[in-house]
């Protein structure tokens, strides 16, 4: 444990009233009170152990999993993308890596490191952070069952270590100590055979089914059980349901798109829809895999939009 707070480094005041769709993939989201985006873990402690402790804190990577309501966050967001890109390899099969790293730079340093199963992290366009934090997966691999350790911090901004046992890990669900991460261990493999190729190969199969390169968070259900959500909205005819500017994706079912001038609260509204017309026809209640926090708008009589 160590609560060391490192003076010489600048301290980040932070934005005020911060647009959150410039951090989010669908570009949707109202502002946020306080913005923070530290530049070394004693700069975050700092932030964290000066903030008053009724002020709610939001954990950010590259929001490519969060809906922000129109109405914004009250109170901070603290942004692991400006931390140090660590990514360290300890020995033949251990990597340590810092929360603010992409999930695709960890991707290819596994890669030359001739370590995995790893390629797998270039399909999740987000940090390791959120990584750790969602148990994201892809083509059959899931962040966790690589951890051996994380580095977490907690409300006051204190440095904890922690061994994989603290979690209790499951398909896209971690629970654990009301800390967030700053980095983590990987144990992985030697992959003689591990390349650019297989990654191009992933991302390549990626690109045939899901639409990249327009505002979406993804997929936005978590799969039932047996099942895929894409199935069951396709099947209940979804693809291409528009409210707003929020469209049900034509080329994969289970990703909202924003196609243009979207707010979240038509995204929402979408998620409700497809929720209640999946439910009606096959009785399946699809759970949310997207994170929606803040505020809904207000009019200007009081109502919500
Ligand atoms: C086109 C597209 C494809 C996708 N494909 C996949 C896929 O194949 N598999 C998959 O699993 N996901 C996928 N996602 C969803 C998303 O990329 C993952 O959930 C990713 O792990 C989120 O990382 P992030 O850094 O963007 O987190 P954010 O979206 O910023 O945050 C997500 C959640 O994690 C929390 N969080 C973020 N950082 C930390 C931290 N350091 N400590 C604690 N909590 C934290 C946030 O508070 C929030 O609750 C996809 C998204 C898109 C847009």
């Amino acid at each position: 444990m160590n609560a060391v707070v490192d003076d010489s480094q600048q301290f980040d005041s932070g934005l005020r009233d911060e647009p959150m769709r410039k951090h989010t993939s669908w570009r949707v989201g109202g502002p946020a009170d306080r913005f923070f985006k530290p530049r070394s873990v004693p700069e975050l402690q700092r932030i964290l152990a000066d903030l008053s402790p009724d002020v709610p804190v939001h954990w950010l990577g590259l929001g490519s999993n969060l809906l922000v309501r129109d109405g914004g966050i009250r109170g901070a967001v603290i942004a692991t993308a400006g931390l140090p890109k660590d990514l360290t390899r300890v020995d033949d099969q251990r990597v340590r890596v810092g929360a603010g790293v992409a999930c695709m730079l960890l991707a290819k340093q596994c890669v030359r490191f001739k370590l995995g199963p790893a390629a797998f992290f270039a399909g999740i366009p987000g940090t390791v952070g959120g990584a750790l934090a969602m148990n994201a997966g892809a083509f059959g691999g899931e962040t966790w069952n690589h951890v051996e350790s994380v580095l977490t911090v907690d409300r006051h901004g204190v440095v904890h270590t922690r061994p994989r046992t603290d979690f209790a890990i499951a398909y896209r669900t971690v629970r654990g100590p009301a800390e967030w991460f700053l980095g983590a261990t990987f144990r992985l493999e030697h992959e003689a055979e591990s390349s650019m190729a297989t990654i191009k190969a992933m991302l390549a199969r990626r690109n045939a089914a899901q639409p990249l390169g327009v505002p979406s968070c993804g997929s936005v259900f978590r799969n039932p059980a047996g099942d895929f959500a894409g199935r069951l909205i396709e099947q209940a005819g979804l693809k291409g349901r528009r409210i707003g500017g929020a469209m049900v994706s034509e080329k994969h079912a289970n990703f909202i798109i924003n196609a243009g001038g979207a707010t979240a609260a038509d995204i929402e509204a979408l998620i409700d829809d497809v929720r209640a017309t999946v439910e009606r026809q096959f009785g399946a209640r699809l759970e949310l895999e997207v994170r929606v926090i803040g505020e809904p708008e207000t009019t200007s009589s009081g109502g919500r939009r």
